[in-house]
């Protein structure tokens, strides 16, 4: 029986409502055999994840992140999977831009404030409970002061560019994620690539740029595409030699239409991600079944 990937979530480390352990034991009840913890800019909740993993024995976890990239105007997600999440230079990488998080967070504040938002910042801060701030947090905080009545208008009114708090972003370039996830151990893998609504040309020239840098995968199946989006970046990725990875992209329970696991299988033409890497030691348990 071939294996459960989901090798994209996200945790309360980042804009997750799920602790690591919790994430870990949701997935692994949801029949998930490998999965990877992917927050954004952090790799402090692989530990925990890791620890739980290997207490339920079921499961096996990848150590993993989501850059956030600059890319031309556009802003890319490059997740990294089977890092070190130890390793010093994705470590200081990754400082850097929970530091121009940190910044971008309260002038996102600011900027609500002078569109009439009074304490967004406040109350940002206090969905987030100290870990990394996100436009996510923002958006509850929106939605559950009653500014808006989903998150979903709370990032169409106020959240994404062009919108009264949207703050351009300073990431990593493709160059730095890709050679930060390298360095420790891992491979690259573009995320959710028809999120981007890129011409085809356009996320040609990003994908080669990307396998120029040492990137290895693309997320052809993942919760926010359709299945002719499937289709069309499994081609991509034949034709550019890129692996294929599959990822939920789970944030929360109460986004019923993401779960963890639950997904569709890799296009049989594709190469799995999963058989390019060897699952680091630290993180690699043997997968116990009764059955
Ligand atoms: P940030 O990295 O702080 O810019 O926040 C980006 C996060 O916001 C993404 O990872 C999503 O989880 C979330 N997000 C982006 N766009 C939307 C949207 N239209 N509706 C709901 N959540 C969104
Ligand atoms: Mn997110
Ligand atoms: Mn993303
Ligand atoms: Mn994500």
């Amino acid at each position: 029986m071939s294996l459960s990937y989901d090798l994209h979530s996200h945790s309360t480390v980042s804009d997750g409502t799920l602790s690591p352990a919790d994430l870990v034991v949701r997935a692994a009840s949801q029949g998930v055999d490998v999965l990877a913890i992917t927050d954004h800019d952090e790799v402090s909740g692989c530990a925990e994840a890791a620890r739980q993993a290997s207490d339920l024995g079921t499961i096996r976890l990848l150590a993993g992140v989501e850059i956030s990239v600059s890319w031309g105007k556009q802003t890319i997600h490059v997740v990294g999977l089977n890092v070190d999440p130890d390793h010093q230079q994705l470590f200081t990488g990754l400082q850097r831009l929970q530091q121009f998080r940190q910044w971008r967070g309260e002038e996102i504040g600011r900027k609500l404030e002078q569109a009439g938002i009074r304490d967004a910042y406040e109350g940002a801060l206090a969905q987030c409970k100290g870990e990394l701030l996100t436009r996510t947090h923002y958006g509850r905080f929106l939605h559950q002061s009653g500014v808006v009545d989903s998150m979903q208008s709370a990032f169409k009114k106020y959240l994404l560019r062009g919108k009264p708090g949207y703050v351009a972003g300073q990431w990593a370039s493709m160059e730095e994620a890709v050679g930060w996830i390298v360095a420790a151990g891992g491979v690259a893998v573009v995320a959710h690539p028809a999120r981007y609504g890129m011409t085809r040309t356009k996320l040609r020239t990003l994908l080669r740029e990307f396998v120029e840098y040492g990137g290895d995968g693309l997320e052809v199946v993942s919760s926010s595409h359709n299945s002719n989006e499937i289709h069309t970046m499994s081609q991509h990725a034949l034709d550019l030699g890129l692996a294929a990875s599959r990822g939920s992209d789970f944030h929360d329970p109460e986004y019923r239409w993401v779960e963890l696991g639950r997904l569709p299988e890799l296009p049989k033409k594709c190469e799995p991600i999963w058989e390019r890497f060897e699952i680091n030691q630290p993180y690699s348990q043997e997968i116990q079944r009764d059955y």
